[in-house]
């Protein structure tokens, strides 16, 4: 690459992707700014691009492998780096079976061209059951829901935001997350514009940066937000404002037939479980059914609780009752430039289930809950051996302090990551990416 210019990339902190424009003037970072001609983000950048300054420049990111011996960090030269890992991985599959190798993918995955495009290949090659990634503590519920309504696992409709007039936030934050799993640049403009067409309303335990722009916000108890979602349902049906919208004849059923489902679920029921007034519930419901292009979105908030999956579902199944899905300004399918649901599978579950616990898989991928007892219940398929690829799971899954123990057990840790961190400090040998 020239040492001086101005290249224009994309920033992969997060989901956003936003077009950024980096000057260098010999290899030194002069400015980032937002790409104005980037169709995607418009310009936008948000403060954390310029971290990608400070991740190029820090002086602790690992540029070289690292190996610990006797307690101590060596570099290593890449060849006999990579040399050393696929051995000490081969010999303990041999030694243990395959399954005594885990593998943890963290999220900068599917922000990274060389992570979506290896990964898989990778993952076959090891022929592992043990695999465990972020998706399991974040998402997954969207996966289970898309793959039993559409068929596909990706194939997950988002909110039409810049046509939406009426736009319902539950248990997300997109100031924060930059629109998690709707991708959108400059959420905060967007969601303003919302507000000059009609209405935001966030409902959210807590008062959230976009619970502060909302115009509206409902502090709903920790947990209960199915209940909140059965009871916006029994009403949509007592209220008869059931729609199916242009897509009727490819509903498996009358939707009318769902009604008694929800009967016992009345707002007066369940207003005082959840901390919202039951004519607040009837309100909400009919403004939402009356606004031109409503569309309910729900988020991590509501993916990451005991009814997470169910949660999920009946956000679906009310904008499919509503008529918002796969309408302009509501619940609507992609059309990417390229489009990667032929490369990827299906979605499947319980097609085998963890070795200690009896949870059932997903995807040929295993809630990452369990991953610490798998690593220290001794017995036949006990994981010896984790490759964790850029993720932290010490720092970012439930009771990490007891994965911290864990680690500390294993045959083998190998990390790929360009930091030494909670979960890398582990580790037999760390093999550094480039900066992003
Ligand atoms: S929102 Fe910020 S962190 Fe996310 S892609 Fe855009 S600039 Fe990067």
């Amino acid at each position: 690459m020239p040492r001086s210019g101005t290249f224009y990339r994309t920033c992969n902190l997060c989901e956003a992707m936003c077009g950024v424009a980096i000057t260098l003037e010999e290899e030194q970072i002069i400015a980032i700014k937002g790409d104005e001609n980037d169709p995607f983000s418009r310009g936008h950048i948000c403060p954390k691009a310029l971290a990608l300054k400070d991740l190029y420049e820090d002086p602790d990111r690992l540029r070289k492998p690292m190996e610990k011996r006797d307690g101590q960090w060596h570099e290593l030269e890449w060849e006999e780096a990579l040399d050393n890992v696929a051995e000490r991985m081969r010999s303990l599959q041999q030694e243990h079976g395959k399954d005594a190798l885990g593998v943890y993918l963290g999220n900068p995955n599917v922000h990274n061209l060389g992570g979506t495009l290896l990964n898989g290949g990778f993952l076959r090659a090891l022929k592992t059951r043990n695999k465990f990634s972020a998706t399991s503590v974040d998402q997954l519920p969207h996966h289970m829901v898309a793959w039993k309504l559409f068929g596909h696992q990706l194939r997950i409709p988002v909110p039409d935001i810049d046509r939406s007039d009426y736009f319902v936030i539950m248990g997300g934050n997109p100031l924060a997350s930059n629109g998690s799993i709707m991708s959108v640049a400059d959420v905060r403009g967007r969601l303003k514009q919302v507000r000059q067409r009609g209405k935001v309303v966030v409902i959210d335990p807590r008062r959230s940066q976009t619970a502060e722009l909302a115009n509206e916000h409902h502090f709903i108890r920790p947990g209960s937000d199915v209940l909140l979602l059965l009871a916006m349902l029994n009403h949509l049906f007592a209220s008869a404002q059931v729609t199916s919208g242009h897509y009727r004849s490819l509903l498996d059923s009358d939707p009318v037939a769902l009604k008694p489902h929800f009967d016992a679920y009345t707002p007066e029921r369940v207003a005082e479980h959840i901390g919202i007034s039951a004519a607040d519930i009837r309100r909400l419901v009919d403004e939402f059914c009356a606004a031109e292009a409503p569309v309910l979105y729900g988020r991590m908030g509501v993916s990451v609780q005991e009814f997470g999956a169910l949660c999920q579902y009946l956000i679906m199944l009310f904008n499919v009752l509503t008529g918002t899905l796969d309408s302009p300004g509501g619940l609507m399918f992609t059309t990417p430039a390229a489009d990667i649901l032929p490369q990827t599978g299906r979605g499947n579950m319980g097609r085998f289930h963890s070795r200690v616990r009896q949870l059932p898989e997903f995807n040929g991928e295993l809630p990452v809950s369990t991953l610490a007892e798998e690593i220290t219940t001794p017995g036949e398929g006990q994981i010896k051996g984790m490759v964790l690829i850029a993720g932290n799971p010490v720092l970012s899954t439930p009771n990490g302090d007891q994965l911290d123990k864990a680690f500390a057990s294993l045959d083998l840790l190998v990390s790929v990551d360009f930091y030494l961190n909670e979960s890398s400090r582990h580790a037999d040998f760390i093999l550094p990416p480039v900066s992003p």
